[in-house]
């Protein structure tokens, strides 16, 4: 480990299906790592994701493209945890082996757009993943600012407000809201201009754009 990297980090786990990764996601990865102070963010493909039409798109090359967006960005990291696991891809388990991978005293946050968190409660082994880590919910056009205190169950009984943004768990995790620039981009949006061959060059990076070429991919609605 260099010298400057401290041992207890704040990391945050971006999950996602990455069908394909574009500007949104980078973005919003970049605005949340400079709010939140994170060391480091990883990318995280999902290999099925259980709440989601199955991608029409193998999770290898979600995952290429993923590796290729972020290329470059010494905070971005790329993890195919999810891939090797293989199976539908849940985010408790995700959360799992990263707390268990990190260093004692590190701050997991899990980075989610706040459409997502509003379907929390369908995870499995909800509300008990929220002891694990932190959530960094990012506002995002017509879903509102994250509250546990709408969730059902006891989840709500859980948490104690701190701020307008923020809430504690009572095992000291937190729920945090962000507001972050609204890019009106969307993966559904790509694979549909791609189906139909528009031009997608400036909603994903020069390299992705070109792997989706080289690799005929999105040929048809996925
Ligand atoms: P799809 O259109 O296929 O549903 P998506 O981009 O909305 O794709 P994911 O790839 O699963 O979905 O997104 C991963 C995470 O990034 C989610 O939490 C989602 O809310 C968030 N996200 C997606 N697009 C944006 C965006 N333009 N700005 C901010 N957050 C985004």
């Amino acid at each position: 480990m260099d010298t400057e990297t401290p041992a207890c980090q704040r990391i945050g786990l971006f999950g996602g299906t990455f069908n394909p990764v574009h500007i949104g996601h980078l973005r919003c990865a970049e605005e949340i790592r400079e709010q939140f102070s994170l060391h480091r963010i990883v990318f995280v493909p999902a290999f099925m994701p259980p709440h989601k039409k199955q991608p029409g798109v193998s999770a290898q090359h979600r995952c290429e493209m993923a590796r290729l967006a972020i290329a470059g960005n010494p905070c971005f990291e790329l993890s195919d945890i999810e891939l090797q696991r293989e199976g539908n891809s849940y985010s408790c388990d995700t959360i799992e082996y990263f707390r268990r991978q990190s260093t004692p005293g590190s701050e997991l946050f899990f980075i989610i757009g706040s459409d997502a968190f509003s379907e929390v409660h369908t995870w499995r082994r909800y509300p008990e993943f929220f002891e694990q880590c932190g959530f960094i919910v990012m506002n995002r056009a017509g879903v509102c600012a994250a509250s546990p205190f709408n969730l059902p169950g006891d989840a709500a009984r859980m948490f104690t407000r701190l701020d307008e943004n923020t809430y504690e768990h009572r095992s000291g995790t937190r729920i945090c809201s962000a507001m972050v620039s609204s890019l009106d981009v969307s993966s559904t949006d790509i694979r549909t201009r791609a189906a139909c061959g528009r031009t997608i060059s400036y909603l994903v990076t020069p390299p992705v754009e070109r792997y989706i070429h080289e690799k005929r991919l999105y040929r048809q609605a996925s």
